[in-house]
């Protein structure tokens, strides 16, 4: 879990794996609505592939993901 406290350019780490706030963006709901998004960059606890994702500035918690798109679904093929 990373504490949402993080600026932009800060360094949190989670189990050992560090994530760095990049970014915060503007982003639209399914609804319309307008929120923000934190922006995270980290390295693929599998193939250390870097990625970003995006999570609610809103929320104080955050649930990182630890892998790529590719990698963050455990017995999927490749
Ligand atoms: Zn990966």
């Amino acid at each position: 879990m990373l504490l949402n406290t993080a600026e932009i350019g800060d360094t949190e780490t989670y189990k050992g794996q560090p994530y760095r706030c990049v970014d915060i963006v503007d982003h639209q709901r399914s609804d319309g609505s307008l929120t923000k998004l934190k922006i995270w960059e980290t390295a693929c606890a599998t193939c250390q592939v870097v990625f970003r994702f995006g999570a609610p500035l809103a929320s104080d918690r955050i649930w990182p993901s630890r892998r790529c798109d590719e990698h963050k679904r455990p017995g999927r093929a490749v």
